[in-house]
């Protein structure tokens, strides 16, 4: 098969991953750095004002010597890791954090103008060209008796602010990290409980149209690709079976004409031939006539059972008494009886019993049972036929004190040319297609036939029919 649909999501995850990164690198990144400008440029103009308002303006008030100033500073400017200036209005550093106080020589600034407003409270730059690298300047004014003194400006290097960005921009990258791969799990699960089981069932799919319906796929999951696989698994065992039994009944079918068309065949060109003198023809014509009547009835079956097939449920529903269909069946057997001295016993609880069913249908089914219970009980038994009433419902029993049925043939006496044992010799005419007819036509009409059968004591078949008023009446 192909990995097409595998491939595309292994694809799909890495560009997913790619975007990320770029994503995370760039954007992140600005908006990271965006949100630390602003927490320490705030910080430091707090910072600064107090400062201001405090030694600053303590400073000039000549609370506080330069010195003292400076040290407090010094040690302030530690804390914030920071810079600190205390500049004159001339633009003059009188305090340097990050070098030796030194009012005599002091550092200036060239062009300093602070009046020169900017929309923002903090400026990143190289403050008036002093700094050589990059940093964050605030400054606020210091004041004393409503003048402006001096000024207090703190100085952040830019450097330490990217050292943060990229420190919390690395829990960001390790967050994206942990979830990509979770995701990469989540898709080797997909693939094993989804992508793995479906390219299974494919492969059983394409095996199935190439006519392997032998193949089993391998999918024993409890889900619904298990469900889907074992589904597909039934459907090609039934659609074996189904192949198997078209089989069988093409070459039951070949056989059982072969037989009889062979010894037709063979009797006919030896009295041609004069192998049969004239004097013995008579046997053998009787023996062509037999197999010709065994052919006929064969056919007979087969039309039957097609037909019930093809129009399935299209049965000519009436009603009728049953006891009295039972009746004229039995009569039809009367010859037979006499020569095997086998009594046929009616027990019907009414006189008449009214069903609703087809009735030529029903006819077959008790002349292919009672033919049955004929053929297979001993000389001088009876064969009892009964009907009774339950629940709306009526039964029909055929019983005979036969040979009987072994268990292990029980369930394959329905199956179309099925003769339990062809050499017991009972019956040589038999096709094994009286009980598929009499199965097909219960079924038919949606009813149910059984069969109770000990070998050696007898057996017998019950099936039901649906009970009816005597209107509508089929008159016999
Ligand atoms: P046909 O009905 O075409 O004459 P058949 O009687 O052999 O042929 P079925 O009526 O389908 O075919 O019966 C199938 C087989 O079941 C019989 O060959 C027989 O072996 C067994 N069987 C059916 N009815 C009885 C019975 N009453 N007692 C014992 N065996 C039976
Ligand atoms: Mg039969």
């Amino acid at each position: 098969m192909k990995r097409a649909l595998y491939i595309k999501f292994l694809i799909t995850y890495l560009i997913i991953g790619i975007v990320g990164f770029v994503v995370i690198s760039t954007i992140g990144s600005y908006l990271v750095e965006g949100k630390v400008e602003e927490r320490i440029s705030q910080q430091l103009y707090q910072e600064a004002n107090n400062i201001a308002q405090s030694q600053g303006e303590s400073y000039y008030t000549n609370q506080l010597t330069v010195r003292e100033l400076y040290n407090s500073l010094t040690s302030l400017a530690e804390y914030q890791n920071a810079e600190i200036w205390l500049i004159n209005r001339d633009g003059e550093i009188l305090i340097d954090t990050e070098s030796e106080l030194d009012l005599d020589n002091p550092d200036m600034l060239s062009n300093f103008n602070p009046a020169v407003s900017t929309d923002k409270f903090y400026r990143v730059g190289t403050f008036y060209g002093h700094f050589s690298q990059k940093m964050l300047s605030v400054m606020v004014p210091v004041t004393s008796n409503m003048s402006t003194r001096g000024y207090l400006a703190i100085h952040y290097r830019m450097s330490d602010l990217y050292d943060e960005r990229e420190s919390m921009l690395g829990n960001v990258y390790l967050i994206g990290f942990v979830l990509y791969i979770s995701s990469f799990l989540l898709l080797a699960l997909f693939s094993s409980s989804v992508y793995n089981p479906l390219k299974k069932i494919i492969t059983g799919a394409n095996e199935y149209a190439a006519g392997n319906l032998e193949y089993h796929i391998p999918v024993e999951t409890n889900d619904e690709m298990g469900y889907l696989a074992s589904t597909l698994n039934y459907m090609s065992g039934e659609l074996a079976k189904s192949e198997d039994y078209q089989h069988t009944f093409i070459s039951n079918v070949s056989h059982d004409f072969r037989s009889p068309l062979t010894s037709i065949k063979g009797y006919t060109e030896a009295m041609l031939d004069g192998t049969i003198p004239v004097e013995m023809q008579e046997k053998y014509l009787n023996i062509i006539l037999f197999e010709t009547e065994r052919l006929n009835k064969l056919t007979k079956g087969l039309l039957t059972l097609n037909n019930m097939d093809d129009k399935g449920r299209m049965l000519d529903i009436t009603s009728f008494d049953i006891n009295q269909v039972i009746k004229n069946t039995a009569a039809t057997f009367e010859g037979i009886c006499r020569t095997k001295k086998v009594i046929i016993e009616l027990l019907f609880s009414d006189t008449a019993l009214w069903v609703s069913a087809d009735m030529s249908k029903i006819q077959q089914v008790l002349y292919n049972l009672i033919d049955n219970a004929l053929k297979f009980s001993n000389k001088d038994s009876s064969i009892v036929v009964e009907t009774t009433e339950k629940h709306g419902k009526v039964f029909v029993s055929v019983k005979d004190s036969g040979i009987g049925i072994p268990k292990e043939s029980i369930n394959k006496v329905w199956d179309r040319f099925y003769k339990i044992d062809t050499s017991r010799g009972k019956d040589r005419k038999g096709t094994g297609l009286g009980l598929a007819i009499v199965k097909d036509i219960i079924n038919a009409h949606n009813q149910n036939i059984n069969v109770i059968s000990t070998e050696g004591v007898g057996t017998e078949f019950i099936f039901t029919l649906d009970k009816s008023t005597p209107n509508n009446s089929t008159t016999l």
